[in-house]
């Protein structure tokens, strides 16, 4: 018996039934009934510049234009490498609209970072903003469409564009040119089946180099409509964008809700607090998605109060773990609950969430909040090493089966097959459920380090250290933080002979490596803990007496 008929009354959270199928065949039907129903609606709001549901679709049109004119073709890879920017959207659309599959690349990436997505995924074409422009050609030859954070909006906020210019970017095209010269002109029309990949977005999974998740239009249908029902979010809402586009949580609980329920969702291409308290008032936003350290910060903003957060009254986190003192600290000074939400970019968003309206019991042992129980359509298993489910309250591994789950990485069969098997998605995260159907997550199979929902791979950054000539051998673990809940931590030994301190060390790391990921502390030893054959001891060097 799975833990989804063992308790039915999650019945109650069910607007529709699990087996009735996606509401539409893809995201573009999803977007094009949104329009059809209310047209005028400001789906798009950018400090003081909006952008209408109609106008979305006219501006998405005229760039799947010019991108086929561009020589995109059905089935081509095109890279987004954007903030969250209104251009993200009419691009993602765009990108669509000519039959393409869209890369969804981190803007924090340096070159290092964006060539490998760039190779592995063949993308044929990028969008990038101005200031990233220089990144993309020291890696790409290709087809790159260049904007700005300044377009779209004519009130320059100085907490959000300081030092943003407008860059001369010799061998691009300009997006907005390349709209107004297709303006008016509607693309030969597509119509995506619901397992025809939408997205690749890409993840270090539980093993290993960078993956691309494929986030198929089916995918994104059924999670948008998983985030409408579980937070009762519907056309008089608004929608607070401080999750990154890029990232699922952003792809689904802003993009794919807002065109799904044809609501308006507020977006500023860097998260500051202040400015972010400031325009939940003035744009009364009522829900947001992200993870903690937006909610920490939003906390700390010098002019966070009641009268300014109380009206965002439906609030859920995921990503990284919530501390209860955070929630708790949350509801008495602003009056709204934090809900948790958990999900992998492999579930295109949320498995397990906390119903609204319902507060998550706290793990006595741990002092872990849990993650929730499975949204609808879903069957959360908690397995042992053999792969057999276990009883309540016994600690194993989470594997997830349902609507969200993506079919596997782009041209990866290997790590497809080992993360994808026995009925469902391998999470490499460890948890139990307890009598009453909560899961609770007590630690990681996975070396993954988790910086406040930012994800760090250890090889990643071993292998910049190991580009050192100094460095001999490296090892790189999460430990604690304070504000990110765990950050990057590297220890390394030297090679006879050569000198290097901490300090050359992390500033070597930081150009190569997007800002979450340098280590922010590294600890010189003689040698690294190993096994007997060799094996590096992380966990060791992560609970090591004196660990930076
Ligand atoms: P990503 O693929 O970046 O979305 O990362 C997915 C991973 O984030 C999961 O495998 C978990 O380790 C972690 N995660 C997601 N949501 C939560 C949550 N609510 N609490 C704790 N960890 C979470």
């Amino acid at each position: 018996m799975d833990v989804y008929s063992r308790r039915p009354w999650l019945g109650l959270y069910t607007s529709r039934p699990a087996d009735a199928g996606p509401e539409f065949a893809n995201a573009l039907e999803m977007f094009a009934a949104a329009v059809g129903r209310a047209p005028e609606t400001p789906i798009l709001r950018y400090f003081d510049g909006v952008t209408t549901l109609r106008e979305l679709d006219a501006l998405s049109d005229a760039f799947a234009c010019g991108l086929l004119d561009s020589g995109v073709a059905h089935g081509d890879r095109v890279a987004l490498y954007l903030q969250n920017v209104p251009q993200f959207v009419v691009a993602l659309l765009g990108v669509w609209k000519a039959g393409g599959i869209v890369v969804s690349v981190n803007p924090m990436y340096r070159p290092r970072e964006l060539d490998e997505l760039l190779r592995d995924s063949g993308a044929k074409a990028v969008v990038c903003l101005e200031g990233l422009y220089a990144n993309v050609r020291a890696v790409f030859d290709g087809t790159v469409f260049t904007t700005s954070e300044l377009r779209h909006q004519s009130r320059n906020d100085p907490r959000a564009f300081a030092g943003v210019e407008r860059l001369a970017c010799p061998d691009a095209l300009d997006l907005e040119e390349a709209i107004a010269r297709y303006a008016g002109r509607r693309p030969p029309e597509v119509r995506p089946r619901p397992d025809d990949v939408a997205v690749l977005t890409y993840t270090s999974g539980t093993t290993g180099p960078p993956k691309g998740a494929l986030n198929t239009h089916g995918n994104i249908v059924f999670t948008a409509s998983v985030y409408r029902d579980w937070t009762e979010t519907g056309p008089e809402d608004v929608i607070l964008g401080v999750a990154p586009l890029f990232h699922v949580t952003g792809l689904i609980g802003h993009i794919g809700l807002a065109l799904l329920v044809g609501c308006p969702l507020v977006l500023f291409h860097r998260f500051e607090p202040s400015l972010a308290v400031d325009t939940v008032r003035e744009s009364g936003a009522t829900f947001t998605v992200g993870s903690i350290t937006v909610f920490l910060a939003l906390m700390n903003a010098p002019n966070a109060d009641r009268a300014a957060l109380g009206g965002l009254t439906t609030i859920y986190s995921g990503g990284a773990p919530i501390p209860p003192a955070v929630v708790k600290a949350f509801v008495e000074r602003f009056g709204t609950y934090i809900h948790n939400i958990y999900g992998l970019t492999e579930t295109t968003s949320p498995a397990l969430a906390v119903p609204l309206r319902s507060a998550a019991p706290v793990d006595e042992a741990t002092g872990a909040l849990s993650v929730g129980v499975p949204v609808y359509g879903t069957v959360v298993r908690v397995v042992g090493d053999d792969g057999v489910p276990l009883p309540a309250g016994e600690v194993g591994e989470i594997v997830v089966a349902g609507p969200q789950v993506v079919p596997g990485y782009w041209r990866k069969p290997e790590a497809t097959a080992g993360t994808f098997r026995d009925g469902g998605l391998h999470t490499g995260d460890v948890g139990y459920m307890d009598a009453a159907g909560w899961f609770f997550i007590v630690d990681r199979k996975k070396d993954q380090i988790n910086a406040g929902g930012y994800k760090v791979w250890p090889r990643e950054v071993e292998d910049v250290l190991y580009e050192h000539p100094a460095v001999h051998e490296a090892a790189v673990v999460g430990v604690p933080d304070p504000y990110r809940g765990e950050t990057v931590a590297a220890f390394v030994s030297l090679r006879p002979g050569h000198h290097a301190n901490e300090q050359d060390l992390i500033a070597f790391c930081k150009p190569r490596l997007a800002a979450y990921k340098y280590p922010r502390r590294v600890t010189i030893l003689p040698d690294l803990p190993k096994t007997a054959t060799g094996k590096l001891l992380r966990r060791e060097l992560r609970t090591r007496p004196g660990s930076p």
